[in-house]
């Protein structure tokens, strides 16, 4: 079922007819090859599955893929998931986005942001600095602060272009994940598929089925609740072009970050108790926003009148404080899955991009190593050394839980002190802001370098 033919340069939108309301559209080069299909009542054989096209699968499998490992990736949605707007990617996030060759056009698509303005609902501005402030660290290490708001769909686009026709199979539920006697993976997909792997990434989010299979605890709620959008502006934005606004009430923070000179990401947090029923509609949701941020200055309320109430997202915040090796034999998580972090450093979709970078380079040796020592088709799992295949996917959830579950306790403390309601609190937050805050080392955490996939 395995094809290895080239085929000629082309983008995704044409692919698989995808309509992505992307801020600006991207045209990424791939050299293609036939992906296996799974078919209805079939029962194929992969290498490597990975469940969940959201950044994290992606970019896993842009990682394989790259160097020469065949990858399937279940999506249970119909097409790229559009839900959640906009994520900002800090300059660790970009040397990944390097690495998986996906850097170029985004870089050129989104506007660099350069300066930090810390503001109180109230119209108080509280502190501005640039990020270049944030760079004592940086600086000393020869290294250049980036930071760009980027959508979400256009980020996956530009991923999904990488791989081959077919690789991801959208309408793909895993709903059951077991153990066969040959030590390989079974998935049971929606429709009544199954599938066989030789290694499963778990990509599939904050809820994971994966994480769920492995034994670990669901995600905890942090407290409160993330609207997001992505607001589209005719006139001037109503924050400069090159700033990240982040603007503080008492228990709702709210975010402005623009993605170009007419598109503006913004985020409204605000405490609920977990049981808290989401509005039924979107002009519900429109409503609970706006009714969060009534009579705050700053744009935030005329961001949320320029986007589309059906595209905006309502989530419940959540994390675990994951540690240590979290696979068991050649089943693995990356990003949400493994390390469900709040957003308040905004790095969970920039760890998940370090995680495939870093997963990948250290599988793909081995991967490659089984099909090339493998007598027949692709589909024969003879030459996989199962238990090498373990120990890497151990050392890899070592290294990638020492680097993210510093961040996801700091996020996650970053947020409690900033939703907590009471007025001495807000004072001392404020006097921290205005007299005491230094950026210096503010973004030491996105000094982090993931390295290079071989060549
Ligand atoms: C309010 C808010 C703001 C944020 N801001 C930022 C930011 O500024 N910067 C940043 O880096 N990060 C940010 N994040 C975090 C970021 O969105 C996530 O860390 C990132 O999306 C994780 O990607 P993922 O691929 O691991 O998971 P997801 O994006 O959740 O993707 C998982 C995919 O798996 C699919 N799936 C789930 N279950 C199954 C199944 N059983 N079978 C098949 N498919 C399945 C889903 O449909 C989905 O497509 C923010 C998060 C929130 C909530």
């Amino acid at each position: 079922m395995m094809h290895h033919s080239s085929s000629p340069y082309s983008t995704l939108q044409s692919q698989r007819g995808l309509t992505l309301n992307a801020a600006t559209s991207t045209h990424v080069p791939s050299r293609r090859r036939a992906a296996v299909r799974v078919q209805a009542g079939s029962k194929e054989h992969v290498p490597v599955a990975i469940s969940g096209a959201g950044i994290a699968g992606l970019a896993t499998a842009v990682a394989l893929h790259k160097q020469g490992v065949p990858v399937v990736v279940l999506e249970r949605a119909p097409a790229l998931r559009q839900e959640g707007s906009a994520v900002a990617l800090w300059s660790n996030a970009w040397r990944a986005l390097d690495a998986l060759g996906v850097s170029e056009q985004l870089r050129h698509d989104y506007q660099l942001l350069q300066r930090v303005d810390l503001v109180r609902a109230d119209g108080k501005m509280l502190r501005s600095f640039t990020l270049d402030e944030c760079d004592a660290a940086s600086a000393a290490a020869g290294g250049v602060n980036e930071t760009r708001g980027v959508s979400r769909g256009h980020l996956l686009e530009a991923l999904a272009a990488q791989l081959p026709d077919g690789a991801v199979q959208f309408s793909s539920d895993v709903k059951g994940i077991s153990s066969g006697a040959d030590g390989r993976t079974l998935l049971q997909l929606s429709g009544g598929q199954q599938l066989s792997c030789n290694v499963l990434v778990g990509a599939d989010g904050a809820n994971s089925a994966a994480a769920k299979h492995l034994g670990l605890p669901q995600a905890n709620y942090a407290g409160y609740v993330g609207y997001r959008g992505l607001a589209k502006f005719d006139g001037p934005l109503p924050v400069a072009s090159d700033t990240i606004r982040q603007i503080y009430g008492a228990g709702v923070r709210a975010g402005m970050y623009p993605l170009t000179s007419k598109d503006l990401y913004w985020f409204i947090c605000f405490n609920a108790d977990e049981a808290a029923p989401a509005p039924a509609d979107p002009a519900g949701c429109v409503a609970e926003a706006l009714g969060q941020v009534g009579g705050w200055s700053w744009g935030i309320r005329e961001a949320v009148a320029a986007t589309d109430p059906a595209s905006i997202s309502r989530a419940r915040i959540r994390d675990r404080w994951t540690r240590g090796s979290f696979g068991q034999g050649c089943v693995t998580l990356v990003g949400d899955a493994a390390h469900p972090m709040t957003p308040n450093l905004g790095q969970g979709g920039c760890t998940a991009l370090e995680d495939a970078v870093v997963l990948g380079r250290q599988l793909a040796p081995l991967m490659k190593a089984s099909s090339s020592s493998s007598s027949s088709s692709s589909s024969s799992s003879s030459g996989f050394d199962a238990a090498a295949v373990a120990e890497v996917l151990r050392q890899c959830e070592a290294e990638r839980a020492a680097r993210c579950l510093p961040l996801t306790v700091r996020s996650w403390a970053f947020g409690a002190a900033l939703q907590l309601p009471f007025p001495p609190v807000l004072a001392a937050r404020d006097f921290v802001m205005e007299k005491l805050f230094s950026p210096s080392h503010f973004l030491d955490h996105t000094l982090y370098d993931c390295g290079r996939l071989p060549a």
